[in-house]
């Protein structure tokens, strides 16, 4: 099967021009569950087939990415009557490919992957389903614009919305249906249910420039379950540093309310919040940052600016300042932003961070972000 899927990748765009070709020409009904230009599906396609098939001989992880792919695949509408039709469209895709060498026995073997593909997707996606809705519609209550460029959303979800601090949302924009991108949730679950995103809204980008320039309050937008393993550590003894580059302070936000929030009684955890930025005057939070600190005396917070000529805070490169860090002992890191930040940054604490201790988004996700063609995107 490997071999055959190899055939496959070394045509990968006429290999999923030719799938989906396929797959709308049997199943026109279906051509709408997909966004209007479909050179990002395609590619997200091709490296998650790639990823699987290059899994195979490692079952956990292989129903760990289906289970996921099931979830996620509700957001795009997707029912259990779809996903034949793929697979068929899979199947003939990789037949057609393989030319002469396609056997019955290749044929036979693909089948039954193909099967357990779908059936481990749908029942990932009944038990979802059991839990959450495939989506919510959220209002903007709040638009706030802090610099030209980012923006602070605060979203109430029309049903409740749950998560776990440090986790992201995908969110899809009426002018782009069926575009979705990931934003990180940038406070700790509150009574009210409401949740802020913090947007920079980047040169051509769809999704951020609406929200960011072209949204306002009374506007919706859709959106999906939250996801990733960012959190508050369980063990309250350990201390947590907090780096931060550009909009990559919401998820740290989130875990630095919710310690602030705990309350717990006896020793309070120390929490440090490395907040960088270009120039001091991209660092649109401050004023809510000093508030958090005065709610939290054990927070120390320290902003950070290549070039400052306006704000009282360091200048130099984030990564060089937070290994200033007078101690890592007993602490968790937590790094979020921009791949190439959270990158050099977890570089650069391995000297002194065990890696176990040092926590970010999955590199893969963040690096496809920045470049939607890159290799590394999964479910979407
Ligand atoms: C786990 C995760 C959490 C995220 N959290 C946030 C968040 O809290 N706040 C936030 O603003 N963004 C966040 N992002 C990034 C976000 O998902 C989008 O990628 C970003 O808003 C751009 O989407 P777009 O549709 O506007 O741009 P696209 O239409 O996808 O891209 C348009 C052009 O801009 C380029 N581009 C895209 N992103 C960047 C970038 N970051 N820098 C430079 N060029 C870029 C692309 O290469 C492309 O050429 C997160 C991403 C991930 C993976």
């Amino acid at each position: 099967m490997k071999d055959s899927f190899s055939q496959l990748a070394g045509r990968r765009q006429f290999a999923m021009e030719y799938l989906y070709a396929r797959l709308f020409t049997h199943n026109p009904e279906l051509r709408s569950l997909f966004p209007l230009s479909m050179a990002e599906t395609r590619e997200r396609t091709f490296l998650m087939l790639a990823s699987l098939i290059d899994n195979l001989d490692r079952q956990e992880t292989v129903a760990r990415q289906l289970g996921d792919l099931g979830q996620a695949h509700r957001k795009f509408g997707v029912k259990d009557s779809h996903y034949p039709a793929f697979f068929d469209s899979l199947l003939a895709t990789v037949a057609y490919l393989s030319g002469t060498a396609w056997t019955a026995g290749l044929s036979e073997a693909w089948q039954a992957v193909l099967g357990y593909f779908a059936a481990t997707m749908k029942a990932a996606a009944a038990a979802d389903a059991t839990r959450q809705p495939a989506w919510w519609i959220g209002e903007i209550v709040q638009h706030d614009q802090r610099t030209p460029t980012i923006a602070v959303l605060t979203i109430r979800p029309d049903r409740p919305f749950d998560y776990r601090p440090g986790q992201y949302l995908s969110l899809q924009v009426p002018k782009w249906p069926r575009v979705w991108r990931k934003y990180s949730i940038a406070n700790a679950p509150r009574d009210n249910g409401l949740i802020d995103l913090h947007v920079r809204a980047v040169p051509g980008g769809m999704v951020s420039t609406a929200l960011v320039s072209h949204s306002g309050t009374g506007d919706t937008v859709t959106l999906s379950a939250a996801h990733g393993d960012l959190t508050v550590p369980a063990d309250p003894e350990r201390d947590v540093v907090c780096v931060a580059g550009g909009t990559g302070l919401a998820p740290v936000k989130a875990i630095a309310e919710a310690i602030v929030g705990a309350g717990r009684p006896g020793r309070r955890r120390a929490v440090t919040l490395y907040v960088g930025a270009r120039r001091g005057s991209d660092l649109y939070d401050i004023r809510d940052l000093a508030t958090l600190r005065l709610a939290y005396p054990a927070l120390t917070l320290v902003q950070v600016a290549e070039s400052d000529h306006e704000n009282s805070v360091l200048t130099g490169r984030l990564p060089d300042v937070v290994l200033t860090h007078p101690s890592f002992r007993n602490t968790e890191v937590y790094v979020a932003g921009p791949a190439g930040l959270v990158s050099a940054g977890t570089r650069a604490l391995r000297a002194r961070v065990p890696a176990d201790r040092i926590h970010h988004d999955p590199l893969d996700l963040l690096r496809a972000a920045s470049h939607p063609s890159l290799p590394g995107i999964p479910a979407d």
